[in-house]
């Protein structure tokens, strides 16, 4: 496996002080590798879960040639040019099937879901025929095998019906029982500690004095966390000291996968962050070509025979978020296993321009509206680092992308929903 520094010297115009967004991702997911602990749940205890192996189907899904409407099952030898009359010789349901043969110039009621009486391959739905007694006249225009689902069509016996690296949501739960599949092996959930740093912060439920602020970050991290399905362990506050910031560091290494700080990384503050920091295991400090969230540092801190990816994220509440769901987020999922980290990118028309220098990445507080007919966007008024208020009325990040320059009324820019985030 890689260490850092080497990452680092195959990674091209690499510049610390002013790493573009996508140059700091690329040196993330090559250091970053996915947890080997596996276990096996039910189905049901799945849900959100990453699947360790694929699932590979015991059988054709469905398991029979069945009807897909309700109608009659004939042989389409009988149906030839213009009309033909057939007798209806019994009925297949859901779940009880006819039992015997059919005959050219017979056919048999069938139900949705019945499975295809033998010898038949077509069904006419009811509504299309004349049925007088067991006498049912078929108009012409039926075509062969109209109607009928085949054995396997959804799912074949022997391949993989999901891949490992996917994070099972409802749709795959049902798949899986689909298959009668009652366990599946998923990768174990993904510890991560946090804590914020700050002489001047103060925990909810005191009284602030001048200077003090509450801190807002650990409860957004640990929001952000809980939905990304991590096993969280919460240090707390832990001041600007540097004997205590060790023993935190200490702590997380010896117990989680990965740690997400707030604060302490910005130019004033990282000397000494640095310094310790570089007892501890192999860490780098960033200046990243964005906005808001420029300092970052990232890593892997040890301790007694223990390692934890290190995030360091800026400390202003914003800048905290952004810098999270644009980087420790995907780095997290890849540790999780997952195969699929990206989320899209959509294009829509900005209500109003905006302005935008080239040579960094934006992350604008956007809300994604219906207005006119269509789908625009606006920004959420004031977008200081430390305007929580702008991510909470957001529903949506505005990308404007490192080379971007400013944005007119009625232009594309890029979205990124805040629903696939949260
Ligand atoms: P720092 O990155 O530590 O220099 O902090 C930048 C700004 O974010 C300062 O105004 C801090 O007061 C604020 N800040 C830092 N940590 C927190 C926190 N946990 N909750 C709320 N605000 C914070
Ligand atoms: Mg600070």
């Amino acid at each position: 496996m890689g260490t850092l520094k080497e990452i680092i010297s195959c990674t091209s115009d690499y510049d610390p002080d002013a790493l573009p967004v996508a140059k700091a991702n690329e040196v993330i997911r090559g250091f970053v590798k996915p947890v080997a602990g596996i276990e096996k749940l039910a189905v049901r205890a799945a849900l959100g879960r990453v699947l360790a192996k694929d699932i590979v189907s015991p059988i054709n899904v469905p398991s029979h040639d069945n009807s897909a409407m309700d109608g009659y099952a004939v042989r389409s030898d009988d149906l030839i040019m213009g009309e033909v009359a057939l007798v209806e010789i019994g009925t297949a349901y859901a779940g009880k099937t006819f039992a015997g043969e059919v005959r050219r110039g017979e056919c048999v009621r069938v139900m949705t879901g019945a499975v295809m009486p033998a010898g038949t391959d077509t069904v006419v739905i009811q509504e299309a025929v004349i049925a007088e007694g067991r006498r049912i006249a078929i108009p012409p225009g039926q075509e062969a095998g109209q109607n009928r689902r085949l054995a396997g069509e959804d799912l074949r016996k022997g391949k993989p019906a999901l891949h490992a690296g996917r994070m099972l949501r409802p749709a795959d739960i049902g798949l899986i029982a689909s298959l009668g599949v009652c366990e599946v092996s998923v990768r174990r959930r993904l510890k991560v500690a946090f804590f914020s740093t700050g002489d001047e912060l103060v925990s909810v439920g005191k009284k602030l004095k001048a200077g003090e602020v509450y801190d807002s970050n650990r409860y957004t991290l640990w929001g952000m966390l809980q939905r990304l399905g991590c096993e969280v362990i919460d240090l707390g506050v832990v001041r600007d000291d540097p004997r205590k910031l060790e023993a935190a560091f200490h702590r997380a290494a010896a117990g989680a996968d990965a740690v997400v700080t707030s604060g302490g990384v910005s130019v004033g503050e990282a000397d000494f962050t640095k310094q310790m920091l570089a007892k501890l295991g192999e860490v780098v400090f960033w200046k990243i070509a964005m906005r808001p969230g420029r300092p970052m540092a990232f890593g892997r801190v040890r301790a007694r025979g223990r390692s934890a990816y290190l995030f360091g994220l800026p400390g202003n509440p914003v800048a905290v978020m952004v810098t999270f769901y644009h980087f420790v987020r995907g780095a997290l999922l890849t540790m999780m296993g997952r195969s699929d980290t990206d989320l899209p990118l959509l294009r829509v028309k900005s209500q109003a321009a905006m302005r935008k220098k080239p040579g960094r990445t934006e992350y604008q507080r956007g809300v994604l509206e219906l207005k006119n007919g269509e789908w625009s966007v606006r920004l959420t008024g004031a977008q200081g680092s430390g305007i929580l208020r702008s991510m909470s009325e957001a529903n949506c990040f505005v990308v404007l992308g490192h080379e971007q320059g400013n944005v007119d009324a009625g232009d594309y820019v890029e979205v990124m929903v805040m629903d696939g985030l949260v």
